[in-house]
């Protein structure tokens, strides 16, 4: 069965389309400035090989956007279905289920009225993704469509890892409580450990270390989350490439004072100014940029990357006692899977785990690898995420 993959944001789509039989990626692509000037789309028929090919259209919005994509994937030229009947399901990314869903689902009313309440959790995204399911509705009526929350996975947390020590009456009224996202990535790469070490899932205690752009982590113990480090929001946790993590709730209140702002734009400053990006005196958000200054003696992307990996050890020991030993840690994401330097400073930390870093292996890119030495007490492993294909692998099974 074909799935068509697809991630709705405010102004881009970004989608695949999976032969979830074989799990074979067909065609992948991306909408973006939907609703702006200079919209367009980029489309890639992997199996023909044609390379990534680029359309500037008007897309006023994002139903337009699905049409687009629609008409792509069943072109005959280089579209990798002959009809829309030959697209047996559509999987949708919710990024928050809030305390509804513990799990993927069917796509019906009942679900979309309750997608809808959990919007206030994540206001810039499950509107967009809502819209996204509502396009594909209208343009594949027959269809059926299935939402993977990003929340869903840390939904396994026991209550003292996901209550705020806060009045109850907020948790009881609104919900306030630590929900936990990239979960998709977080369930897929754990997985993926267990079968890459050969051990049954429910046998280990793993660290998925899920370095991006947004960056979090999580313990899973014997298959289940036990914690992570994203909160109510993805705003909580590492520092990230532009979002501060964790710090003083104080300090909103001392800034919005001293400079005159109101505390949503200093949340926004939080969002959107601060992390890696801010530490490096505005360098740069991208990893790349930040291990060039670094190297070449620039001492803010110094601070700016030492303090990323110091931060993630901190979150890595916490892990490590909370499940009282570890057995994985794994890397994954865009900083995880491609930054040999940022692995070999973040286990620097881990001697007292008796940690060894295989420098060959550390510096070998884009495949499971093991990058600990073999007389390693804790193993340590690259493990690339593939989000999309664990949306295409939950949407199989509830459609087939
Ligand atoms: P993601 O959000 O998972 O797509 O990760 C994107 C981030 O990964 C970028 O902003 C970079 O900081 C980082 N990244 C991607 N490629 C590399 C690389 N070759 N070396 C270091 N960092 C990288």
């Amino acid at each position: 069965m074909n799935i068509l993959v697809i991630n709705c944001g405010s102004s881009s789509l970004k989608f695949q389309v999976i032969d979830a039989s074989t799990e074979k990626l067909l065609a992948k692509g991306l909408c973006e400035r939907i609703g702006g000037a200079g919209s367009g789309i980029t489309y890639e028929n992997v199996v023909k090989g044609t390379g990534k090919i680029e359309t500037i259209t008007p897309l006023p919005d994002h139903k337009q956007a699905v049409s687009l994509v629609l008409q792509s994937i069943s072109d005959p030229e280089n579209g990798v279905v002959k009809s829309l009947d030959e697209i047996g399901a559509v999987g949708h990314r919710i990024v928050h289920g809030g305390e509804k869903f513990t799990s993927s689902v069917i796509i019906n009313d009942e679900v979309i009225e309750a997608i809808k309440e959990c919007s206030d959790l994540a206001p810039l995204h499950n509107p967009a993704n809502l819209i996204g399911v509502a396009a594909c509705q209208a343009l594949m009526p027959g269809t059926p469509m299935v939402a993977v929350f990003d929340t869903a996975f840390h939904q396994t947390m026991p209550e003292k890892a996901y209550m705020y020590a806060l009045p109850l009456k907020y948790y009881e009224k609104y919900r306030v409580r630590r929900y936990g996202f990239h979960g998709t990535s977080h369930s897929f790469v754990s997985k993926k450990v267990a079968e890459v070490v050969g051990k049954p899932y429910d046998s280990l205690k793993t660290i998925v270390c899920h370095l991006g752009n947004g960056a979090s982590i999580s313990a899973v113990n014997h298959g289940k989350c036990v914690d992570t480090s994203m909160g109510l929001t993805p705003l909580e946790g590492l520092i990230m490439g532009t979002r501060s993590g964790d710090l003083d709730p104080a300090i909103i209140e001392f800034i919005a004072n001293k400079e005159n702002l109101t505390t949503s734009e200093v949340v926004n400053i939080l969002n959107k100014k601060s992390g890696v990006y801010a530490l490096s005196g505005e360098l740069s958000s991208d990893f790349r940029d930040l291990e060039d200054g670094y190297k070449k003696g620039n001492k803010k992307a110094q601070l700016a990357v030492d303090a990323f990996c110091y931060n993630v050890a901190k979150y890595v020991g916490a892990y490590a006692a909370a499940m009282n030993g570890v057995d994985v840690i794994a890397f994954t994401a865009g900083i995880g899977e491609n930054s040999p330097f940022v692995r070999e400073k973040v286990l620097a930390y881990f001697g007292y785990l008796g940690i060894d870093v295989d420098e060959a292996a550390n510096a070998t890119r884009g495949k499971d690898i093991r990058i600990s030495t073999p007389d390693s007490k804790v193993a340590v492993y690259v493990i690339p995420t593939n989000e999309e294909l664990a949306i295409a692998r939950e949407t199989f099974a509830l459609c087939k």
